[in-house]
């Protein structure tokens, strides 16, 4: 449909960075700001609040003494300052409740409890099939998150929300998978719907590779405006975050590289097409590339395998994967002029010979000043980045501050659940 405006608007995720305006004084900053500011570690102490906010020390006190209260925020001891009122150091209390993470990859699931500082408290791992479709794969992840909870020895009452990563594209707004070219069956499924219904808390849907980007931003990359991630494993996705939050675009598509055809190329992908970068740079593309020369090969880890034991023609076809998908990030690199490359994945980011090959081609066929500032770097989160970026996106929307103002105006109530 062509001009299909209406409704349609841009999916961020991830709130934004603390607005300046609105911490002008005379402007209106209420104790969730307040909490937002702490936890971005803007401003640490009262007194660092009361600069930022140019709020009056009175009311900064009262409403810091509400966050307090609420178990969201906690000090620590400080040295008598004036008339002996403590100015210990603010921090956001992580351990007042935890988000369950569930990470749907195409061959295993992984599960984790954390807390909102994102320190895993529990993990189990087990092998999935994910085109088997949503009725099976969410079956077995059901009763696998029974066990964890058991496991973890945790209060279910304190799950602040449950967030699910998947290796394709989503519609955030209702937290459906949408066209996920290697998750057949899975189009417009209500994961959203069904896990929220058996856990009895909000439901996170997101793509892997979005959480992977923002993840790492949020970890590593802070200060810097525009990020892009690359995954290459069994298949190829990227993460697109600018000022600090997830670009999505308007279906929830962006950065969904791996299925962009690839000129003069015929080989049949995964998703049913012919010629995408996913068919011929992929693990999976590799895998078959070498099996088809004769090569004692199975998975992706044979791949690397074969590459450190010098294998010329594994190499050379790794090299020439890098150069494929360094062709299409050259495209990406000159739309979004990034500041920061991540290559994440198996294959990217512990296979140097794929790393030269993506390397050559970016910075030999882009304009000087799309790559003047660019920086091609490896994870640093390696495959925690997924669960890491799933508690960033939980905590910003859970404890936004319009939601934590909410829940403060309503009343008493359980601290690890501001939204119900
Ligand atoms: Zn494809």
């Amino acid at each position: 449909m062509i001009g299909r405006t209406g409704d349609r608007k841009m999916q961020w995720g991830g709130a934004p960075e603390p607005d300046p305006d609105r911490v002008q004084p005379g402007n209106p900053v209420s104790a969730g700001l307040l909490l937002q500011l702490v936890r971005r570690g803007t401003a640490t102490t009262r007194r660092e609040l009361i600069r930022a906010t140019g709020l009056s020390r009175s009311t900064v006190t009262q409403r810091v003494d509400m966050l307090l209260a609420a178990g969201l925020l906690r000090e620590t001891a400080g040295e008598a300052e004036g008339r002996g009122r403590p100015s210990g150091a603010l921090a956001f209390d992580e351990g007042v409740g935890h988000i369950i993470v569930v990470g749907l990859h195409r061959n295993r699931a992984e599960l984790a409890v954390l807390d909102l500082g994102g320190r895993v408290l529990h993990r189990r791992e087990y092998g999935i099939a994910i085109a088997d479709g949503p009725e099976p794969v969410l079956r077995k992840v059901e009763a696998e998150l029974d066990a964890l909870v058991a496991d973890a020895g945790i209060d279910p009452a304190r799950t602040v929300a449950l967030g699910v990563g998947v290796p394709g594209p989503v519609d955030v707004s209702v937290g459906r998978p949408m066209h996920p070219p290697v998750m057949p069956g899975w189009h417009d499924y209500p994961v959203r719907e069904r896990l929220a219904a058996r856990l009895g808390v909000p439901v996170f849907v997101e793509n892997d590779a979005n959480l992977m980007a923002l993840g790492e931003q949020r970890t590593h990359w802070r200060s810097v405006p525009t990020l892009l991630l690359v995954t290459v494993g069994t298949g190829i996705g990227a993460g697109i975050v600018i000022e600090g939050r997830l670009y999505r675009g308007v279906d929830g598509g962006a950065g969904d590289i791996g299925h962009i055809r690839m000129h003069g190329r015929d080989e049949r992908c995964a998703c049913g097409a012919v010629g995408c970068l996913a068919a011929v740079a992929s693990g999976a593309a590799l895998v078959r590339q070498l099996d088809a020369l004769g090569k004692d090969v199975s998975d992706v880890s044979d791949v690397r395998r074969l590459v450190q034991q010098g294998d010329a023609d594994a190499v050379a076809a790794v090299r020439a994967a890098g150069q494929l998908a360094g062709e299409v990030l050259t495209t990406v690199v000159s739309v979004l002029n990034p500041e920061i490359l991540v290559l994440a994945g198996d294959m990217a980011h512990t296979n140097e010979h794929f790393v030269t090959g993506l390397r050559e081609l970016i910075y030999q066929r882009s304009l000087p000043r799309a790559t003047r500032n660019l920086r091609v770097v490896s994870t640093k989160l390696g495959e925690s980045a997924l669960v890491v970026g799933m508690v960033e996106l939980v905590v910003d929307e859970m404890f936004a501050p319009a939601a934590v103002d909410a829940w403060l105006a309503a009343g008493s109530g359980d601290a690890a659940r501001p939204l119900r």
